[in-house]
């Protein structure tokens, strides 16, 4: 018999600080740890029935087509594109963080004609920008992500839909790290299909993808001309497991979904507009935190992403030394900057169960420590 030099799994308890995945609720990781049961079993339907009860409620649509897909959220973006575009479609993608670059990329592969409406880093697109990009034509599919991560922006999404609609357009959003997190609104945004993760505001692993399609969503998608590329990611199939048919595509990841579950409940037991108020709280307290010790920060107030914070590193510090110190003697995770903002940005995350005034505290005392 092979002696296996490893012990069983002990990783530190860290305290989740950064881009996602973000502090566990951990009622969702003992959910996690309940009996797993057959992905037809009648006792899992159930239970799948009411993940896409609670998924609208927190998505704040009606929309029939809402779902877990199996993947993190970047197997929700794919679906979205994936589904809704066909080669040759004219796409409008919005881009000013790794997210929305990530789009273009996405909806290329999928064989899209990709217009790009490149903004700074650090600040949210400009409306008349996609207006005048879109220049007089149509396009299939007007795409924002409404959380940009990559430089804690929020993205208005008020007048998006009037943008689409001048376009003729379907109007796709990346909510992964908005989602219970800042408002988000499907249905009153006019908004055609959405995709989010549950490992950043929904406080749950990494591992599957909330999405939502709108009716108008679901026509395109019924009456493609192609078959959908990705056959794994292909809602006509999978719709039909999720839905009233029950046919086997792919075996849920069933404890994944209990994880989901718990997470949904515990966002709708504390109510939406509390957990956004809560979200908006910790940050203002991280704000005026960083303020104090006289870091700056990347975004301007009124575009702020409330779940996540760009924060300037200060001249002559090092980025990587401080963030590898926070690791290790505060069991603290922050995230580093990604692209223009690489080696000069850190990124707090207050996201879900860590967005509270004492994760924040704890943020603003490791820094000060470590700096000091
Ligand atoms: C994290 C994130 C993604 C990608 O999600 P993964 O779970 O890493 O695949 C996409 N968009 C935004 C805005 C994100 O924050």
């Amino acid at each position: 018999m092979l002696s296996i030099p490893y012990p069983t799994v002990h990783p530190p308890t860290r305290v989740l600080m950064g881009p996602g995945p973000s502090v566990m609720e951990p009622s969702v990781l003992d959910a996690m740890g309940r009996p797993t049961l057959g992905h037809l079993d009648p006792a899992f339907l159930e239970i799948m029935d009411e993940v896409r009860v609670m998924l609208r409620a927190v998505f704040r649509t009606d929309n029939d087509l809402t779902m877990p897909m199996s993947g993190t959220g970047s197997a929700g973006m794919e679906t979205v594109l994936v589904n809704l575009i066909e080669p040759g479609d004219r796409v409008l993608v919005g881009i000013c963080g790794v997210f929305g670059q990530r789009m273009a990329e996405v909806a290329s592969r999928a064989g899209a004609e990709v217009v790009k409406v490149e903004g700074e880093w650090g600040r949210a697109l400009d409306p008349d920008a996609l207006r005048k990009a879109g220049g007089g034509g149509l396009f299939k599919a007007l795409c924002l992500v409404h959380g940009e991560t990559s430089t804690g922006v929020l993205q208005p999404m008020e007048e998006m839909r009037g943008i689409a609609d001048e376009l003729g357009a379907l109007l796709i959003m990346d909510c992964v790290t908005s989602l219970a997190g800042v408002r988000v609104e499907i249905d009153s945004w006019g908004v055609d299909a959405a995709y989010s993760g549950t490992q950043k505001c929904l406080s749950c692993p990494p591992g599957l993808a909330p999405i939502t399609l709108s009716s108008r969503a679901q026509d395109v998608l019924s009456r493609r001309k192609a078959k959908v590329a990705s056959w794994y990611l292909d809602l006509t199939l999978i719709g039909s497991y999720w839905g009233e048919e029950r046919a086997y595509h792919h075996t849920a990841p069933i404890n994944a979904i209990y994880g989901l579950h718990e997470a949904l409940r515990v966002v709708l037991e504390e109510g939406l507009e509390q957990r956004w108020a809560r979200h908006a709280a910790s940050s203002q307290h991280l704000y005026e935190g960083l303020g104090a010790q006289g870091l700056a920060l990347r975004v301007p107030t009124e575009e702020r992403l409330a779940p996540l914070t760009a924060v300037a590193v200060p001249d002559g510090v090092a980025d990587a030394r401080v963030r590898a110190a926070l690791l290790k003697d505060h069991d603290l995770e922050i995230g580093g900057g990604l692209g223009p903002m690489k080696d000069n940005t850190w990124r707090i995350g207050l996201m879900g169960a860590g967005a509270t005034k004492t994760h924040a505290e704890l943020c603003l005392s490791g820094l000060r420590s470590v700096l000091g």
